[in-house]
């Protein structure tokens, strides 16, 4: 296929995530976005709502979850001219490494913002990795249907707490009971709310201009205020600066209720005009491979164990970065370097998984695979490099794990390691000891490790508490200072499942104070595959 031809595909893409804390409203304002996609008739139907007691659920039940929620971990539709992609990131009890590997995987992301509530932690965490790669963010605050927090105040906390500019582009009128719906500052309308709409797309009321009598008429004092307001707001606020945003240093702010599907759609508007199409992406050689680039490449970010309980099948998920995928295609697999055929990989066209037959950059596919393909794989056309920038995160819990039978603790070791491997959890063996200590950014990956240990490798696990607070991947240019470190702090030395050396903090302070003592040591929360 020529260079143009792809070019074309790839000019119609974006492909994003939406970073959230729990609650602030990611699953309904994912269901609008398909709704504005013409993928769901009628909204409401993305996935069930998990029952609270996730972590103490049995694998079936965590099995069939996943059966739901893997047909929307990724999600295409059209919108307009454009073709978008929507990557879910697990949150809640699913919260995991995945969530964070996710985001490196996009070209965009939306960050949903409960407008009663403000800046939460979870979305602070999720900010620090859009940052590894200056993602480009807009916002959506939302619940607006609610009474929300003084929205000069929200953009502040914004600006300070997660350090981005906010522009606004729509401003609210009123909120809760009184919410009278936006005003657009760049297209100078108003866009009247109206109530029982949500599951919708709503007839738009508008009125041009904020001068406009007509405004009067419609929202009664609200007029005059709104014509305050902006005039603070113009003085006050950023304006949108296109650069800034793809920089990631600008975030676009849309005001709405999700619930009420009301400014969904400014937001998805400015996402198609604004948010980068299929961006190049680098290698281990120091060299970007553009999207338009002919050659078809590609990297595997995530993977998804026993989808579908009938088979013990894994799914890979690949985001294309150049080329095209054709069905039945050779691929060449860099790590082991092997060319595999693929005759089947998975679109996510919403709400089902479907066979492709053709897919471009900014796309996912699935690969089928029984373990061969690991987290940070690169597939070429033929080509040797590797891409960067899939990181291995920093787990934030530790547990100790011990077997049953004490006689499987080779079965244990290995089935850890390819868990590792796979991305499902995290593995350290202390320098010091024998124990074995698993890390994760979510508890419920402690329950899938040990569940998936008996089922796969015949291991009966339990775990135990301990004390480490954190990790940190240690690296040196310096070889004897890195011999020195290995010598002075081995109590606190661990490998993890690829052998690479990583400290082992009991609290926050001991990092600190190990930071301040070696200097030349480089602690890092990241670790590239
Ligand atoms: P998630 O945890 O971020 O996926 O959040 P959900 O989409 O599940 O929303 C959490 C709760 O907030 C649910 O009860 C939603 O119905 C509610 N919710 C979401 N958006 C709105 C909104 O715009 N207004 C109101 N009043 N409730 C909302």
């Amino acid at each position: 296929m020529s260079n143009a031809l792809i070019a074309k595909e790839v000019a119609k893409r974006r492909t994003f995530a939406i970073i959230s804390h729990p609650d602030a409203g990611k699953t309904t304002i994912t269901e609008k976005v398909l709704l504005h996609g013409h993928q769901i008739q009628k909204a409401g139907t993305v996935k069930g709502k998990k029952s609270g007691q996730h972590a103490k659920s049995d694998w079936m039940e965590m099995e069939q979850e996943r059966g739901i929620s893997v047909t929307t971990s990724v999600m295409q539709f059209p919108y307009g001219e454009a073709l978008v992609n929507l990557l879910d990131t697990p949150g809640h009890e699913d919260f995991s490494e995945d969530t964070y590997r996710t985001l490196t995987a996009v070209d965009s992301c939306l960050m949903v913002i409960d407008g009663a509530k403000g800046v939460e932690d979870r979305t602070i965490k999720l900010m620090e990795v859009t940052r590894l790669r200056d993602t480009p963010i807009l916002t959506f605050m939302n619940k607006l249907d609610r009474d929300i927090r003084d929205p000069l105040e929200l953009l502040d906390e914004v600006e300070q707490v997660l350090n981005i500019l906010c522009a606004p582009i729509t401003w609210p009128i009123g909120s809760g009971k009184n919410f009278k719906g936006v005003y657009h500052l760049l297209r100078d309308e108003v866009i009247l709310y109206k109530t029982g709409q949500g599951h919708r797309i709503q007839e738009v009321d508008i009125i041009k201009g904020l001068d406009n009598p007509e405004l009067d008429q419609r929202i009664g004092v609200y007029a005059d205020d709104l014509r305050e307001q902006i005039e603070l707001v113009n003085g006050a606020s950023n304006s949108f600066d296109k650069e800034l945003f793809l920089a990631g240093e600008l975030t676009p702010v849309f005001f709405g209720t999700a619930l009420g599907n009301f400014g969904v759609d400014h937001m998805l508007d400015g996402l198609v005009d604004w948010a980068p199409v299929p961006q190049p992406r680098e290698t281990d050689d120091g060299q970007a491979v553009a999207a338009d680039n002919a050659a078809f490449s590609g990297f595997v970010f995530k993977i998804q164990a026993n989808m579908d309980p009938k088979h013990r099948d894994r799914v890979a998920f690949l985001r294309i970065v150049s080329g095209q995928y054709e069905k039945g295609m050779k691929m060449h697999q860099v790590r082991v370097g092997k060319d595999v055929r693929i005759s089947d990989a998975l679109t996510f066209l919403a709400g089902d998984r479907s066979h492709v037959e053709q897919a471009y950059p900014g796309d996912i596919i699935g690969l089928h695979n029984h373990g061969t393909i690991q987290i940070g794989d690169t597939f070429t056309g033929g080509e040797k490099f590797k891409f960067s920038g899939i990181p291995n995160f920093a787990p934030e819990l530790f547990r100790r794990i011990r077997l049953k039978d004490p006689l499987k603790q080779k079965q244990l070791l290995k089935g850890l390691v390819q868990l590792s491997e796979e991305g499902a959890v995290q593995v350290f063996r202390p320098l010091i000891n024998n124990d074995l200590i698993v890390g994760a950014v979510g508890v419920l990956q402690f329950d899938v490790v040990v569940h998936r240990l008996k089922s796969e490798y015949n291991v009966e696990a339990i775990y135990e508490n301990i004390n480490v607070a954190t990790a940190r991947w240690v690296s040196s240019d310096s070889e004897r200072k890195l011999d020195e470190f290995r010598r002075k702090a081995e109590a606190n030395l661990a490998l993890d499942g690829g052998d690479n050396l990583t400290y082992i903090a009991p609290s926050m302070v001991n990092l600190s104070l190990a930071q301040e003592r070696y200097p030349e040591i480089s602690f890092s929360h990241t670790r590239e595959h």
